[in-house]
């Protein structure tokens, strides 16, 4: 099976109507969805989500951050996703995140970055498992994957 991300359109992103613009990033560039679903993220979950850094300084912001509204958690996949996903979304915060990424592009906060993505396939195992179970990722074919992958000739 080809790799796959957790991707999160974070409280903020929700909140400011980005929703779509960053769903359609991951869409126009091909990757293949294979589960959502939009809930607000209890305190508890982003304390698990976000346990490699509960001894930071900004663990208590950051789990109040993810937990302050919806947000829209989605699984993608395709061979290589999880850079893909991490290069798409730009450094850390929008300040200094290139122009053309997620971050440069939408946001400038030292704070808010609008979106999560895994950052290794042992991250990307272990979150997919925090939000999703196994019957709640749908498994089907893309039907213009062989235009999109250059397979077909
Ligand atoms: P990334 O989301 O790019 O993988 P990290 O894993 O380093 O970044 O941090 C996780 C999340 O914690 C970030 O997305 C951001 O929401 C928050 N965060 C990171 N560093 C800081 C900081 N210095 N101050 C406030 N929040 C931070
Ligand atoms: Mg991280």
């Amino acid at each position: 099976m080809p790799e796959r991300t957790l991707i999160i359109v974070k409280p903020d992103g929700v909140q400011r109507h980005l929703t779509g613009k960053i769903i359609s990033r991951f869409e126009s560039k091909g990757l293949k969805l294979v589960g959502a679903k939009f809930i607000q993220i209890s305190p508890e979950l982003a304390q698990k989500h976000y346990a490699v850094h509960k001894d930071k300084p900004f663990f208590e912001g950051v789990v109040k951050y993810l937990s302050s509204g919806p947000s829209m958690v989605m699984v993608w996949e395709a061979e290589g996703v999880i850079a893909m996903a991490r290069k798409m979304m730009g450094a850390t915060f929008g300040f200094d995140a290139e122009p053309g990424t997620i971050r440069g592009d939408f946001g400038c906060s030292m704070r808010y970055n609008l979106v999560h993505g895994s950052d290794s396939p042992a991250s990307a195992e272990e979150e997919i498992n925090l939000y999703f179970t196994d019957e709640e990722l749908v498994d089907y074919d893309l039907s213009g994957a062989a235009w999109l992958y250059g397979t077909n000739n």
